[in-house]
């Protein structure tokens, strides 16, 4: 069994927002909702500054608040590592939407805290989820951790990489490769 991962180079990101438009045209969001944001950070000081660009994302975490406060099982943690949502299940309570610290759910139309789903349908087709398969730039890495000829394994092990929030302990599945 596959167990999914990513890995992203935020150097890489022109900050074009072609991932979010390919999220947002696949999964047919409306136009206040996004899965998938671009944090625009600054670094340094005045007049040695640059800016950075953070892709964020649900993190698909392994420890994942937002499955632990759900109280319908409506939000869960697939085998393949994915954290997925039974819309039918969910109440609307929004404990998730608090819970997350990553801020990764937004509302749908059907008051549901939808979140990045990591394409599952595309996956059973062999192909990137549509964010990854999007990005000119190579900027996200979707593979397989459990295998370790993935090409997402030996990027992982060529370069120093970091996890968002770390000392939260939600152990996310998504690492950022550290300039
Ligand atoms: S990033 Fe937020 S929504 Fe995604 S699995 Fe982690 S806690 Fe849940
Ligand atoms: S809003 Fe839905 S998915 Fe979120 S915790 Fe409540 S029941 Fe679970």
């Amino acid at each position: 069994m596959a167990k999914y991962g990513l890995l992203v180079f935020p150097e890489r990101c022109t900050g074009c927002n072609a991932c979010n438009i390919a999220c947002a045209s696949h999964n047919q969001l409306g136009v206040d909702v996004s899965y998938n944001r671009l944090e625009f950070l600054e670094t340094g000081t005045y007049p040695n500054v640059k800016m950075e660009i953070l892709p964020v994302q649900c993190q698909h975490c392994d420890n994942a608040p937002c499955v632990s406060v759900c109280p319908t099982q409506a939000t869960y943690k697939r085998e393949d590592g994915i954290v997925a949502i039974d819309a039918d299940k969910c109440i609307g309570c929004k404990y998730c939407m608090a819970a997350c610290p990553y801020e990764a759910r937004q509302l749908n139309e059907k008051r549901v805290p939808e979140k990045c789903r990591w394409c599952p349908e595309m996956l059973e087709k062999g192909e990137q989820p549509a964010c990854s398969a999007t990005c000119m730039n190579e900027v996200r890495l979707f593979g397989d951790l459990e295998d370790p000829n993935s090409q997402l394994n030996k990027e992982l092990a060529k370069h120093e990489v970091y996890q968002l929030l770390e000392v939260k302990g939600t152990k996310p599945s998504i690492f950022y490769v550290k300039k």
